[in-house]
């Protein structure tokens, strides 16, 4: 199970709506599982394929250690909000993939999904918390969308003014 490198942002990978998977097979199931170790070497929550460099619609959740929701490790394939709740929440968010950038993003609070998982199954799952707003937040994943464009405008200037000098100093030392 190797680690896979996550793609930063500026990769056109993390902008390309992802292709539906058609089933379980072979590839699939090492993707997940190199997703999954990837995810927990990176210390994350979640990761969406693209991450990866797949554009394919495959995700893993795992916000055990951080919600008292937690359904453990969650694999979902070809994964698809089926209902969103009116009530919002807002929260920080972050991602693998903007390393060092965090900011409050507002989301639906609750929603129903629905994908395959690991054994091919296809399951419903009404989640709330933090695992909503995860599962949320790798779908957008697999439409090319990032935290950092639901923030306000004057927010994401911020955030791509900081991110920007993070990275010059990061290439400076
Ligand atoms: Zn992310």
């Amino acid at each position: 199970m190797p680690l896979r490198e996550i793609r930063i942002l500026g990769d056109p990978v993390l902008r390309e709506p992802a292709q539906t998977v058609d089933g379980l097979n072979d590839e699939i199931r090492s993707l997940v599982e190199d997703m999954f170790e990837t995810m927990y070497h990176a210390e994350g929550v979640g990761l969406a394929a693209p991450q990866v460099g797949i554009s394919e619609r495959v995700i893993v959740v795992d916000v055990r250690d951080a919600d008292e929701d937690d359904v453990g490790a969650l694999a979902l394939i070809n994964p698809k909000v089926l209902e969103a709740s009116r009530a919002k929440d807002k929260a920080p968010e972050g991602c693998l993939s903007i390393p060092g950038m965090e900011e409050v993003v507002e989301r639906p609070s609750n929603v129903t999904v629905e994908g395959l998982n690991q054994s091919g199954e296809t399951v419903t799952l009404e989640v709330t918390g933090l695992l909503s707003r995860a599962i949320q937040h790798e779908i957008d994943h697999l439409d090319g969308i990032l935290f950092i464009d639901r923030v306000s405008p004057l927010k994401r200037r911020l955030l791509m003014r900081k991110w920007q000098k993070s990275r010059a100093e990061e290439e400076g030392s």
